[in-house]
């Protein structure tokens, strides 16, 4: 008998309901989706993993199936069509570029994520310059860089601040870039992004902000934040997969050889005489969005954009503050249970919070919220194994490098459970 895939096994969909009209200022969809527990019956899902993806919000998938009757390939085609889908997009990325506080001169260039976007701009950085980062980062701000130099785990933002400082003033002469995070995906904690951005500058640096955690949970402005990039996800921006930005500014993207070769980033290609051919790339984002571009992936990120402008943060953060403080009182009381934290028990964070049971391997622990309670959240390192690992004080060379390795029960856990917030939560 061929064998049957897990996925197949199930009822899918299992049961949904249309979202009732609730007085929520930023409704999403999938708050209705109940799920079988194994101990029989069924329950409404808690999705608590808003820090991996958020489900996307009812008026983006509204504002998506609005634009699908006028769907049309952008920049090139002369119908009707074409010119409404290019004005769309063009104005997704003026919306987006207001959203983050961009600067006059500031480019908001469409990429696939943040993990895409920060890849782009390592291509795009002086073949001479030197990187900046600290070992805490996610994967995709610790990996993509070429000359890098990683700063080791501070203790407080102050000491963040200090590391940077002290890295860059020891640095031989050349161009560099820090590239750190707003908000960290495992302990949820802030990041004096302000005070290293003047440190960077100070020392003639540049810095990108890493956005994927922030911008959900809190504004980002990226010129009185005084970056010179912000880079995010719409996928945890309340819009679906697919679709990310980097933002801000355009020299160093100027002259860069395109992320992406092909059509789109190229103004004109000559087969010459020798027979070669010769290129003569586009500036602006054009030059790193070669290809078809998302156009639906670039509308939604604004329709998510708008939503959370015209709702405003105030009433998000104080939600997600509320259930992160419930969430922490609720361990407090459980014996043996640990919340990670790089800056303190009180360092102000976004609604992400991570933990740890003793005697418990966090993937068991995360299955059974799963199985027994229909409450969907995430176990393992969350690509930022340096981070979990200085948390949690593991071997640097710890077996097991990539997601939850096994730890026998009554052995030290050395991944951990995260719940993450957001609005619908
Ligand atoms: N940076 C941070 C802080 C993240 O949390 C994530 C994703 O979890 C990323 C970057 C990468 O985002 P994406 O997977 O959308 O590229």
């Amino acid at each position: 008998r061929a064998a049957v895939p897990l996925w197949l096994t199930r009822e899918f969909p299992m049961s949904f309901a249309t979202p009732a009209s609730r007085k929520e200022p930023l409704p999403v969809l999938g708050r209705d989706v109940r799920v079988p527990l194994v101990t029989g019956g069924e329950v409404a899902y808690a999705a608590l993993d808003y820090a991996a993806s958020a489900p996307a919000l009812q008026r983006v998938w509204d504002d998506v199936a609005a634009y699908a009757p006028y769907y049309g390939s952008v920049h090139r085609g002369a119908g009707y069509l074409s010119q409404l889908s290019t004005e769309l997009f063009e104005n997704a990325r003026a919306t987006i570029g207001g959203f983050l506080g961009c600067r006059p001169d500031d480019e908001v260039v469409f990429t696939r994520s943040t993990t895409d976007s920060l890849n782009l701009l390592a291509r795009a950085v002086p073949d001479d310059c030197r990187v900046f980062v600290f070992e805490t980062e996610h994967h995709a701000a610790l990996l993509p860089w070429r000359r890098v130099t990683y700063l080791d785990a501070p203790r407080t933002p102050q000491e963040a601040v200090r590391t940077l400082e002290r890295a860059l003033a020891r640095r031989a002469p050349g161009p560099a870039l820090v590239c750190v995070t707003g908000a960290s995906n495992v302990t949820g904690e802030l990041w004096p992004v302000r005070e290293l951005a003047a440190a960077a500058h100070a020392h003639g640096a540049r810095i990108v902000l890493d956005a994927a955690q922030l911008a959900p949970h809190h504004p980002v402005d990226v010129a009185a934040l005084d970056v010179d990039w912000v880079a995010f996800s719409g996928h945890k921006l309340y819009a679906p997969f697919g679709s990310g930005v980097l933002a801000g500014r355009g020299d160093w993207l100027a002259t860069a050889r395109p992320y992406l070769a092909g059509g789109g980033a190229s103004r004109r290609v000559v087969r010459r005489a020798d027979g070669h051919v010769a290129v003569e790339w586009h500036g602006g984002p054009a030059r790193h969005e070669a290809g078809s571009p998302n156009v639906i992936g670039a509308h939604a990120i604004a329709s998510a954009c708008k939503a959370l402008t015209e709702a405003g943060f105030a009433s998000l953060v104080a939600r997600e503050r509320h259930l992160v403080e419930k969430v922490r009182a609720g361990l407090a009381a459980v014996p043996g249970v640990r919340v990670l934290s790089l800056f303190g028990a009180d360092a102000p964070r976004v609604g992400v919070l991570s933990f740890v049971v003793d005697g418990w391997n966090s993937s068991h622990v995360a299955a059974a919220l799963s199985a027994e309670y229909g409450i969907g959240v995430r176990d393992g390192l969350f690509c930022a194994h340096p981070l979990v690992r200085a948390v949690l004080g593991g071997a640097p060379d710890e077996p097991g490098e990539c997601g939850a390795p096994e730890a026998e029960p009554g052995e030290r856990a050395l991944n951990a459970v995260r719940v993450s917030f957001g609005a619908g939560t």
